[in-house]
């Protein structure tokens, strides 16, 4: 009898080409996406005289660099800064791969464009010289961030030698409580296993609460895997997968896309698959949450006070909560709804696409700002969507600043969207750590309403307590 397997088991066999002897497989990979520090890889390339194995299986997708209060030369924090574009689209170019340029309506952040775009697919192997590639799992994918060097070898074989990460299963049961988003519940997944939890793991998120949620939510929980420091976070294809690929670009059509859906059917994790791993978090316990350190690991419910470092009996873990509330100026016992907040960031690979975005208009709706925010939509497309919707008119009669350019933009601040030093930003990315918005920047993580919540009154603010229209 076969063995069973899970959901990444199957993945891995049908893409292993060999095992060496150090014990590492050779993969095949399906695609490979590529943003401005992609650089280094195109360099090694063609510094060995070698060419691109599989063009059509590339992406290049400007993101990082790219400004966001238009395109034109002018908009560019820097000469250095738009020479890092332009080299992607050059390489593109040179090697014909599929590019979404800068006039290109579809560009946008590359792990909201793969899946908007049906590049994504159940029982792929994504890769992508980025660590939140593992945002490409909530469609039933293997993908994960690659280094320099190993870009360097994909776009030369579409192959990479990996070891075998081990299994994790996440199971999030119950229900889920009015005003408690995707966000939340990947924030207190991370607070609940820590940020090396999911560490050497490939981690699959199962149970009622993540098969209830939407493609975008299950790309917000799947976006967050690597801040539990997993390879790789996976949902099983289901019927809501199918109804979300159907006629997207790069999808499978006509009789393809019947075969393809029977595949895609035999790819969730048989029902005694066993994992390395086992963890269950009651999603009755789960509240809109906000981070407080400089991990994502340090977060609590929006109710909740500062820890306090002197309670803490290990020195060593005292210093470093110590650190912690020095560098985002915070006292302990301090209420978190008491904390002023300087600007909100409403962006990012994790939550920037049109649900993020009706979700802050529910706030924002007949609400004015009392703090400057800006919101990035993740995709042109997105942006088209949201304009056509009229979130763009709600964005700014509430006094929001509406970007008109997709991209990465202040989750890490390299295309002149920062945090200034000493600001508390309240962001709706993925990291905290100390400077990643901007140097000495103080950056909170929470879901889109809170963000929008927070803009509304200056400070943290319990979304539950807000009408949503
Ligand atoms: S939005 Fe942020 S986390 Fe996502 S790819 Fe861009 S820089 Fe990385």
């Amino acid at each position: 009898m076969a063995q069973p397997r899970s959901l990444f088991e199957k993945i891995w066999e049908r893409h292993s080409i060999t095992t060496n002897e150090a014990g590492q497989t050779l993969l095949f990979i399906d695609r490979h996406f590529c943003h401005e520090l992609s650089f280094h890889a195109f360099n090694m390339l063609h510094g060995n005289d070698r060419k691109v194995r599989h063009p059509e299986r590339t992406f290049a997708i400007p993101d990082h660099y790219t400004p966001t209060t238009g395109l034109d030369d002018a908009d560019y924090v820097d000469g250095d800064t738009q020479a890092l574009v332009q080299n992607l689209i050059n390489n593109a170019k040179r090697n014909k791969l599929n590019l979404f340029g800068l006039d290109d309506e579809r560009r946008g952040i590359i792990h909201v464009v793969g899946p908007e775009q049906g590049i994504t697919q159940p029982g792929t192997i994504i890769v992508c010289g980025d660590s939140h590639t593992s945002t490409h799992g909530a469609l039933g994918a293997l993908a994960f961030g690659i280094g320099a060097s190993d870009v360097s070898h994909v776009l030369a074989t579409q192959t990479l030698w990996q070891p075998k990460p081990k299994s994790m299963r996440v199971t999030v049961s119950g229900k889920r409580s009015i005003g408690v988003t995707a966000k939340d519940v990947i924030l207190a997944i991370i607070g609940h296993i820590g940020a090396a939890g999911g560490t050497g793991h490939v981690i699959e998120y199962a149970g009622p609460v993540i098969e209830s949620l939407s493609v975008d939510e299950r790309l917000t929980i799947c976006n967050m895997s690597i801040e539990a420091g997993a390879r790789a976070g996976m949902i099983a294809p289901d019927e809501e997968t199918y109804s979300y690929l159907r006629d997207r670009p790069f999808a499978p059509q006509g009789a393809e896309w019947e075969k393809a859906e029977s595949f895609w059917r035999s790819l969730p994790s048989d029902s005694d698959a066993e994992f390395d791993r086992e963890v269950t978090l009651d999603a009755a316990s789960i509240e809109p949450m906000v981070t407080w350190g400089t991990s994502p690991e340090d977060v609590l419910p929006v109710g909740g006070r500062i820890p306090d470092p002197a309670l803490e009996t290990d020195t060593k873990r005292q210093d470093i909560l110590n650190r912690k509330m020095d560098y985002m100026g915070l006292t302990p016992g301090q209420q978190i709804s008491d904390i002023k907040v300087d600007r909100v960031f409403i962006g990012s690979c994790t939550n920037s696409r049109i649900e993020d975005l009706r979700d802050a208009a529910s706030i924002l709706k007949n609400r004015t700002i009392s703090i400057p925010a800006i919101i990035v939509p993740g995709s042109g497309l997105i942006r088209a969507q949201a304009e056509q919707e009229g979130l763009d008119k709600i964005f700014e009669a509430a006094g929001v600043d509406w970007r008109p350019a997709a991209g990465c933009s202040m989750c890490i601040g390299v295309n002149g969207d920062f945090v200034n030093n000493g600001e508390r930003c309240a962001s709706t990315s993925n990291r905290n750590f100390e400077g990643r918005q901007g140097r000495g920047a103080r950056t909170h993580l929470v879901s889109p309403a809170m963000a929008a919540a927070t803009a509304v009154t200056g400070h943290f603010t319990d979304v539950r307590d807000m009408e949503q229209n």
